[in-house]
């Protein structure tokens, strides 16, 4: 039992809302009897963008139900609600008198500089596999590293996948089975995600956020305790992993989640870890229940792209937020924010989807309103900023790379080799989107061309200096100044891009 007099002289640990683990960092090795643990609930904070309010509730009710089972652990835990983080602070000190304050390196920049500021002491993180300073190493003395290197990397040091020094297979990537177009039939293939029934902490929190919020209310889709957490990693590896491969990039107006995972949330606030996602995907293969190209596009996901993302968040921030390297001025349009403002099925179809479940999938979000942005010009940042309100598992580490470098080329190729633009011909392909809209994805004049086909043109044609010289683009660069009707097409564009602006197209 702990006396009050020593607990009054324990440190304390403040857990941020995107570290909800006992394995993470500081709480790793704390024990009831020797730390006090402090949470933030900030107003400010909460307050401080207009969220969808399945993201504000899944990172309030976790917190607040972590809290709780730290509580029933035995540890003492302040959580507090203050206006700021800054005032938390002050005010658990001014109540608590810790010997001193220990965080874990927190996951963005500005949280990094605000405990600077305020003098708190920061223990290494190990929520991500591969740490900055391991990253840094694995660079040495060169300016940047391909994805692919450094994943194969990360297959090696970790053990994943690996016989001896080769790969499993005899190949790093499956990327070419891992891109097949939707199936014709049997869209329902894809068992339904699980749910929880929400209790009453769910509906405190509700009641909390929903003021400033927008997006429909949480149905008990997102998880919110590490439990839960658990049960849809073991639901994803037994029903979804087996076919997570070939339609990893397909779209279905009829199938909203196909075989993805959808564990982002709960990688980003903690529930999970990578290390135990990996294991569950890496033991069902080797029990011959996940065909090699289903773990391996998986796998590829979370121990490289995804930690190749986090690294190079570090490696060029905080300059990387900003950068505009395309000029890219145009406000966000209305869509974005009343998706009955479009007419074109696969934008309304994602905007949509993004208004009832606080998500999109991977291709969905690079492919459609990532390209869409990239190609009509939109301003980088306004299009982070709406990411990263909309998305139940959004992140500055991880929104910043994915729309300004992946999606955007705002970063001038840094981390992208070229831009991803695509016109109709695409999405088509891809998805079953085009049957039954009022464009035609062949056209590229008329009242009825499509608009991803006329402005993936005017793109290359507005940018044709800088990508005529990328010899992953070129190609695309000489067809469109080769167009006989390039001229028109650029008037049709012109049009296009005004009634966009205005919400009518
Ligand atoms: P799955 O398809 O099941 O993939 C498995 C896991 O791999 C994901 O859970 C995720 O942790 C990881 N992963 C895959 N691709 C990436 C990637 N490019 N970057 C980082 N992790 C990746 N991911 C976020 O977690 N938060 C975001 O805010 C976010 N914003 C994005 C914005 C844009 C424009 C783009 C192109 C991608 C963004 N991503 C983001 C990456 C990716 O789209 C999501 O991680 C994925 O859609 C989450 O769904 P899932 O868990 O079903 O993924
Ligand atoms: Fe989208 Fe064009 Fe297809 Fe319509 S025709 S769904 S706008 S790609």
């Amino acid at each position: 039992m702990v006396l009050y007099a020593e607990a009054m002289s324990m440190p304390s640990i403040w857990v941020f809302g995107d570290q909800l683990n006992r394995g993470i960092g500081a709480l790793a090795e704390a024990q009831p009897a020797t730390h006090r643990v402090l949470f933030i609930e900030s107003a400010a904070k909460i307050g401080s963008r207009r969220w969808h309010v399945q993201r504000a509730h899944f990172i309030v009710a976790s917190m607040r139900k972590f809290a709780a089972e730290l509580r029933a652990e035995g540890f003492q835990v302040d959580y507090r609600f203050a206006p700021t983080m800054r005032e938390g602070v002050e005010a658990h000190n001014n109540e608590f008198n810790p010997i001193e304050i220990v965080a874990t390196e927190p996951n963005s920049f500005s949280s990094r500089q605000m405990l600077a500021g305020l003098g708190i002491r920061t223990v290494a993180s190990n929520q991500f596999l591969c740490h900055p300073d391991d990253y840094r190493a694995f660079m040495g003395t060169r300016k940047s590293i391909k994805m692919e290197d450094f994943y194969r990397w990360q297959r090696k040091r970790l053990d994943v996948l690996m016989d001896g020094d080769e790969p499993i297979g005899g190949r790093w990537n499956f990327d070419e089975e891992n891109r097949q177009p939707p199936p014709k039939t049997g869209h329902d293939r894809w068992p339904d995600p699980q749910r929880y029934e929400l209790d009453q902490v769910d509906r405190d929190v509700l009641e909390a956020v929903s003021a400033n919020c927008w997006g429909v209310p949480p149905i008990g889709q997102w998880a919110t305790t590490r439990d839960g957490a658990r049960e849809r990693l073991t639901y994803f590896v037994d029903h979804l992993l087996p076919m997570f491969g070939e339609h990893e990039d397909a779209m279905l107006n009829t199938n909203w989640h196909l075989a993805h995972s959808l564990l982002s949330p709960y990688l980003n606030n903690g529930l999970l870890l990578p290390g135990e996602v990996v294991a569950a995907a890496h033991a069902a293969f080797n029990e011959g229940k996940v065909p090699l190209n289903s773990a391996e596009g998986f796998i590829r996901q979370v121990i490289g792209w995804r930690e190749y993302i986090w690294n190079c968040y570090w490696q060029w921030m905080p300059e990387y937020a900003g950068m505009n390297a395309l000029d890219a001025n145009r406000n966000l349009p209305p869509m974005f924010t009343n998706a009955s403002k479009t007419s074109m099925s696969c934008m309304k179809s994602v905007l949509e989807g993004t208004y009832e479940r606080s998500y999109s999938h991977h291709i969905e979000r690079l492919m459609v309103l990532g390209n869409f942005s990239l190609i009509a010009g939109i301003n980088p940042q306004q299009l982070t900023s709406w990411m990263w309100n909309s998305y139940v598992d959004a992140a500055e580490w991880v929104m910043v790379p994915n729309v300004v470098g992946m999606s955007q080329y705002a970063d001038g190729g840094m981390l992208a080799t070229k831009p991803y633009a695509s016109g109709g011909a695409y999405i088509d392909r891809m998805s079953n989107h085009c049957k039954g809209c009022v464009y035609d994805r062949k056209k590229r004049t008329g009242e009825d061309a499509c608009p991803f086909t006329v402005l993936y043109w005017d793109f290359f044609l507005r940018h044709q200096e800088r990508f005529v010289k990328n010899p992953r683009v070129a190609r695309q660069v000489r067809a469109a100044q080769q167009l006989q009707d390039g001229d028109e097409l650029q008037q049709v564009a012109a049009v296009m891009l005004k009634k966009l602006d205005q919400g009518k197209l």
